[in-house]
């Protein structure tokens, strides 16, 4: 602010009424005084003198001597009015020069102390006002002499301060105390007097006030007030600055549905309090924590609905965090904790308990109960790490194990988990999700007659997903399904997906097809097949006949009499049943007879090396000429050339299944080619 525009800022103040009463008071006194003087000093001359020469002579020293009073009352009163406005001048320009160049906190505090400085005040604050509530007030800076009143809240309602919010300047020359709450902050400082003025926005908007108070009267509220004036101004846009840069923060920092601090400012805490621990005995606890099967909850509530779930959940989980504790919001159903300095072993675990036991209480949805389950993984720094990405990996290993072990629990890592390959547990973490978030898919890969050229048979081909690309083929995280369990729920949402597809197309008028699906061997041994069969064949509406079980040489070599009775039951309900990659795993071809198959599949690896090594043009045609002998079709995988084709041809076998004809495709796709062959085939009729 420069000097000029300050004295001008000075003069161009609207002259409180305080002020023009004084003048007009000083005036009227010195019009009486002039107008007694004229008259009684008249009186008094022609009453003393009769000597008209000498009567002029006296007036004349008279109305000298009036004007010597009067210039000199003049003299007087124009040096104090100049003293007073060098005086403010030289106030203001102090205040001014020191917070002129501040901004943020820094221009509050300096603010502040000035202001109690030239003012002679006991106390200057400047408190910003809560956003949904205005008469709600927090200090921002304060000058004060004790230090236990820095930051506090206080509030308006109820006091004399109200009609701040009203934009209204507030005065109040004594017994503040005696109109304030009790426990009002003021009172309790033991102010007498105030003057306080409302930090207004270009929209009237109170964004806070600036307050000057007193212990003992109120000194000069027209010096106050003007001072208070010339920087409410500044002091308001910089409110509204700070408010502003709130909101961005709150936007980056922040996740705009729970309110919870997001994914960034999680790393960024997470980074400090591994600073801070670095060189101390303390510990801290990550926790990662997934919600159960969420992506069901989710479909079936719509968006808006789980939104709010997500929401309850933050605020249920808010309601157990203690004062040591840090919790943010990552991305979907995963939220994480950080605990500082968690005290024992035993203490965390009874306080993880106490979490999962926060989630037995369901949350009311639409007029329903919902009950949510979480499975937590902790990392402990620093003994499972020392930096953010070791600890947070660590943590999500422990939280796949929750969720292998059945979810509803918590896992603390350990070593022993960190033996199995990391990327083992990786895929592991990802199948689990991947099976709540609905990544996988079918896909269906026609098989083609060689007699004909008609689309015969489908054999469906399960895809992992992830972000729009295919990521693991199945060879990769079948086995690692099987192992971790995964199978049961995959298997079961693969079959039942299967039948489901082929009964729609038969329900649009497409040619009926049989659906070949893969069997693993834990499916096929630990669970009863025949009921899982049996259920979604129900469920679906698909005939028995129109399905197809897949099974490899090593799932019915297992067990040979179980096997052969659960074949038995499973023909019986009408399934076909086929084997699949047939010569993998060296079994005698004899041996099959002990089992209801009605397709042999032969494996790839044969046909691919058709026709150029011998060995597999031998066995290949051996295997065709032996299954039939059997009374079995046989299905050759991995058909990718026209030489593969034609010795396949020559050779007798029924049907190829490959690249040549087609790969495997998305059910619109399969549905667009059986539709367009069946009407080739329907015209060449
Ligand atoms: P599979 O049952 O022998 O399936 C045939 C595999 O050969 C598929 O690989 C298919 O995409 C691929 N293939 C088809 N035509 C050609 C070709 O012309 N050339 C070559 N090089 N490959 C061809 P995919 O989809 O990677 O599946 C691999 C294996 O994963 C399957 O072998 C099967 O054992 C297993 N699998 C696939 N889907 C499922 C399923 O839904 N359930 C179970 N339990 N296992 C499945
Ligand atoms: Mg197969
Ligand atoms: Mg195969």
């Amino acid at each position: 602010m420069g000097l000029n525009c300050l004295r001008s800022q000075i003069r161009m103040q609207h002259l409180p009424p305080t002020s023009r009463q004084v003048a007009l008071k000083i005036v009227l006194l010195y019009l009486i005084i002039s107008l007694f003087w004229i008259f009684f000093s008249d009186q008094f001359l022609s009453y003393r003198f009769d000597d008209p020469l000498v009567l002029s002579r006296f007036q004349t020293y008279k109305g000298l001597l009036f004007v010597l009073v009067s210039s000199v009352l003049l003299f007087f009163l124009i040096w104090r009015y100049l003293r007073a406005l060098q005086t403010s001048e030289g106030r203001l320009l102090m205040v001014s020069e020191a917070v002129s160049a501040q901004t943020g906190a820094k221009f509050f505090h300096l603010l502040a102390e000035h202001l109690q400085d030239v003012l002679k005040a006991d106390c200057v604050l400047v408190a910003a006002a809560d956003q949904d509530n205005p008469s709600s007030l927090e200090t921002i800076a304060m000058a004060y002499d004790d230090d236990s009143f820095q930051k506090f809240r206080f509030n308006l309602e109820n006091t004399p301060c109200e009609r701040l919010r009203q934009n209204e300047i507030c005065y109040c020359p004594f017994d503040v105390r005696g109109q304030l709450p009790k426990d009002h902050p003021f009172s309790k400082m033991g102010m007498q007097s105030c003057l306080a003025m409302p930090l207004v926005d270009a929209q009237q908007r109170t964004l806070g006030v600036m307050v000057v108070m007193n212990r003992g009267p109120f000194p000069d509220r027209a010096a106050g007030e003007s001072m208070m004036r010339i920087f409410a101004s500044r002091a308001a846009s910089e409110l509204e600055r700070r408010l502003s840069e709130e909101r961005i923060s709150q936007l980056a920092f922040f996740d705009p549905l729970t309110g919870l601090p997001n994914q960034q400012r999680f790393s960024e805490q997470l980074d400090e309090a591994l600073h801070q621990i670095e060189n101390s005995d303390q510990r801290l606890a990550l926790m990662y924590l997934d919600f159960d099967r969420f992506k069901t909850i989710s479909r079936a509530l719509g968006v808006d609905q789980s939104n709010r779930v997500l929401c309850d959940v933050a605020s249920r989980l808010k309601t157990m965090m203690p004062a040591n504790g840090f919790l943010s919001h990552l991305k979907g159903d995963e939220f994480a904790l950080l605990l500082q300095d968690f005290g024992s072993l035993d203490d965390l675990q009874t306080w993880l308990k106490n979490i999962l036991d926060a989630f037995r209480a369901p949350f009311p949805v639409a007029g329903h109960d919902l009950y949510v389950t979480v499975s937590v993984g902790v990392a402990i720094a620093p003994d499972d790490g020392r930096d953010s990405k070791m600890l947070l990996r660590n943590a999500d290993v422990a939280v796949s194990r929750a969720k292998a072990l059945g979810r509803n629990n918590y896992q603390l890592y350990s070593a022993e988990m960190g033996k199995v390959s990391f990327q083992s547990m990786v895929l592991e973490n990802r199948l689990f999700r991947a099976m709540e978030r609905e990544e996988f898919l079918l896909l269906y890969q026609p098989q083609c007659r060689l007699d004909n050229g008609a689309i015969e048979g489908m054999e469906a081909l399960v895809c992992w997903k992830q972000g729009g690309r295919s990521q693991y083929s199945p060879s990769d995280f079948i086995p690692k399904a099987e192992e971790t369990g995964l199978i049961d729920p995959l298997g079961e949402w693969i079959l039942e997906t299967a039948c489901a597809q082929n009964r729609a197309w038969q329900q649009q008028g497409l040619p009926p097809q049989r659906v070949a699906v893969n069997v693993s061997a834990r499916q096929f041994h630990r669970r009863d097949i025949v009921d899982l069969v049996a259920r979604i064949l129900r469920k679906t509406g698909l005939e028995a006949r129109w399905l197809a079980l897949e099974l490899t040489e090593s799932v019915l070599f297992q067990d040979i009499s179980d096997t052969a009775e659960t074949l038995g039951k499973l023909r019986e309900l009408g399934v076909h049943l086929i084997i699949d990659d047939f010569g993998t795993g060296y079994s005698s071809l004899s041996y099959l007879q002990n089992f209801p198959l009605g397709t042999l599949k032969i494996d790839q690896s044969f046909i691919a090396g058709i026709p150029a090594d011998t060995g597999s043009d031998t066995i290949t045609s051996a295997v065709i000429a032996m299954a039939h002998h059997m009374g079995m079709d046989v299905v050759a995988e991995g058909v990718e050339k026209q030489e593969q084709m034609a010795f396949l041809r020559e050779n007798g076998c029924d049907k190829i299944q490959g690249f040549l004809f087609s790969a495997a495709l998305p059910p619109q796709d399969f549905a667009a080619l059986l539709s367009r062959t069946s009407n080739k085939m329907t015209q060449r009729i």
